[in-house]
C-alpha cells in the first residue's frame, strides 16, 4: 500500500478497491480531491486552494506503486537498432546478422515473443529469452466509432494508462488508410486549459518501447503486417503529453520509426506537434525526422496565457522569430493548429491577428472545431463564425481547412477515454465521502492536443 494510504486510513479503502480494479494508484488522492472540489473545471493539485479533511497536494502522488516489480531483463523494445547490435554482438556473442533478424521479427514481423523467431537459432533464442523481454502495451479498452475511428486505452508495466487513436481516410483509389496520433507523456504538465490530457497533471515520460508500442498494438488490431502496403499511413504526435518535454525519447522513437528494416515510416509521413517549447525545437528541425505542427489557438499574447498559461511561458513574439528561422525543406510549411472556442478566439478581429501573425512564416492553418465537454468553461462556435472565420483566413491568401472531428461517441479526443476510466473511481470517492463524485473533466475535438 503506498505512503497516503497509511498516513491517510479514509483513503485506504479506496486504494484497495482501486487496485483489485487494476486502476493507477496515485490517481485515488487527486479523484478523492476532485470529487470533493467544488468547481470541476479546475481541479488540478496545482492549483488546489482548498483542500478537504486537511488534505494538501503534498499528499498526492510522487507515490505510485508499480504493480509488476521491475524486471532486471532488458526491454529488447526500448533498444535502437544499434543498441541491439551492440547488446547482442558483445553480451550474448551473436554474428552481427542476428541483430538485423531480430530487428526484423520485432518491429516488422509483430513477434511478441523470442519462440516465434523461427529464423533465429534455438539456442540463441533461449537465451535472449532469458536476458530479454518483450513487453507490449496491454490493451485495455478498444472503441470503434460510427465513423471508423478506433480509441485504444493503453496499460503500461507500471498501471499507467494512456490512450492512441486511428483516425480513418482513404485514399484515391478508395483504400481505407489510417493516421494515427500517438501519446509521449503519460499525462501532461502544460495544463492548457480546454484539454483534458491537461488537467490530469504530469504523471511520467513515455520510453522509446512505449511510444512506439503503440503503432505495434494498432498494427496487430488491424492485421497491417505489410511493411510495404501499410494500412497505418501516418503518425501524428498529438496524443497525451508535450513531445518536447520528452524529446531524447521522442528522438529515439523518430530515428527507429525511419529505420528501413524496421516500421519504416519515411519522415513525410510523420508529424511532431508542440505547443511551442524553446528547447528541442531547433534539434528537430535540424534532425528532419518529421514534420512540424505547432498549437497555437490563440493569436495574441494574452489570449495564449489565458487558455495556455503555460505554453504562453515563451511569449508568440519568441516563438514565432524560432519558427521564422525553422529549417523547412523546398516546399515544406509548418502547420499551425487552430482550436475554435466560441466566442473566446473565433471573432474576424482575432482571425485579421492570426492572419498577422502566421504571415511570418511560411504556413498553413489547421481550424480544429471544439467539442463541448463536460466540467471545461468552453462552447463550439456557431457554424456561421466558422465559415467566417476560415473565409476571411482565405481572403488574405492564407490556407486554412477545418478539420472534423471524428470519433466524437467513443470519447476520440485525447485524455477523454482515460478521464472517464478514472471518473468510475471518482464515483466511488463520492459515494465514501459522501460527495457527488465529478467524473473527468472531457476534452476538446480532434487533433486538438499539444
Ligand atoms: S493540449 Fe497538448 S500540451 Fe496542452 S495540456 Fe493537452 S496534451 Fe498537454
Amino acid at each position: 500500500m503506498p505512503a497516503w494510504a497509511a498516513e491517510h486510513p479514509e483513503l485506504a479503502a479506496l486504494a484497495e478497491r482501486a487496485d483489485r480494479r487494476g486502476l493507477p494508484l496515485a490517481a485515488v488522492p487527486l479523484y478523492c480531491l476532485r470529487a470533493a472540489h467544488p468547481n470541476p473545471a479546475y481541479p488540478r493539485p496545482m492549483h488546489w486552494t482548498n483542500p478537504p479533511r486537511g488534505l494538501t497536494h503534498t499528499v498526492m502522488p510522487p507515490v505510485r506503486p508499480t504493480p509488476c516489480p521491475p524486471s532486471r531483463m532488458i526491454d529488447i523494445l526500448n533498444l535502437t537498432y544499434d543498441e541491439l547490435e551492440a547488446w547482442m554482438t558483445d553480451e550474448l556473442g551473436e554474428p552481427r546478422f542476428r541483430a538485423r533478424q531480430v530487428w526484423q521479427w520485432l518491429w516488422q514481423k509483430n513477434a511478441r515473443s523470442f519462440d516465434a523467431m523461427t529464423n533465429v537459432s534455438k539456442a540463441t533464442r533461449a537465451r535472449l529469452a532469458e536476458a530479454a523481454r518483450i513487453t507490449w502495451p496491454e490493451v485495455r479498452t478498444v472503441k470503434t466509432s460510427s465513423d471508423g475511428t478506433v480509441k485504444f486505452l493503453l496499460a503500461l508495466s507500471d498501471g499507467a494508462l494512456v490512450e492512441t487513436v486511428l483516425i480513418p481516410s482513404e485514399s484515391r483509389e478508395g483504400k481505407v488508410r489510417m493516421t494515427q496520433c500517438l501519446s509521449c507523456q503519460v499525462g501532461c504538465a502544460m495544463g492548457c486549459t480546454f484539454c483534458s490530457t491537461g488537467s490530469m497533471g504530469f504523471e511520467r515520460n513515455m520510453t522509446m518501447a512505449e511510444i512506439l508500442g503503440q503503432v505495434l498494438v494498432a498494427r496487430e488490431h488491424l492485421g497491417d503486417d505489410r511493411p510495404d502496403h501499410p494500412i497505418v499511413r501516418n503518425l501524428v504526435f498529438m496524443g497525451m503529453g508535450e513531445p518536447l518535454l520528452n524529446l531524447n525519447e521522442v528522438m529515439r522513437s523518430l530515428r527507429t520509426l525511419n529505420d528501413e528494416f524496421g516500421l519504416c515510416f519515411s519522415p513525410r509521413r510523420i508529424t511532431v506537434s508542440t505547443c511551442g517549447i524553446e528547447k528541442g525545437l531547433r534539434e528537430l528541425g535540424e534532425s528532419g525526422l518529421a514534420f512540424l505542427a505547432v498549437s497555437l489557438h490563440a493569436p495574441n499574447q494574452e489570449l495564449r496565457a489565458r487558455i495556455m498559461p503555460r505554453a504562453a511561458r515563451w511569449t508568440l513574439d519568441d516563438l514565432m522569430a524560432a519558427l521564422e528561422s525553422y529549417p523547412l525543406k523546398t516546399r515544406e510549411r509548418i502547420t499551425f493548429e487552430y482550436l475554435l472556442l466560441g466566442g473566446v478566439n473565433d471573432s474576424i478581429e482575432h482571425a485579421r491577428e492570426l492572419v498577422r501573425l502566421v504571415s511570418r512564416t511560411k504556413a498553413k492553418l489547421n481550424l480544429i472545431v471544439y467539442n463541448p465537454a463536460e466540467g471545461l468553461p468552453y462552447e463550439a462556435p456557431s457554424q456561421a463564425r466558422i465559415l467566417a472565420f476560415e473565409q476571411y483566413l482565405w481572403s488574405k491568401n492564407v490556407t486554412a481547412i477545418i478539420r472534423k472531428s471524428k470519433g466524437q461517441d467513443i470519447k476520440a479526443a485525447c485524455g477523454q477515454l482515460k478521464a472517464s476510466e478514472l471518473a468510475d473511481l471518482a464515483g466511488l470517492a463520492g459515494q465514501e465521502e459522501g460527495t457527488d463524485g465529478h467524473g473527468g473533466p472531457g476534452g476538446p475535438g480532434e487533433a486538438d492536443e499539444t
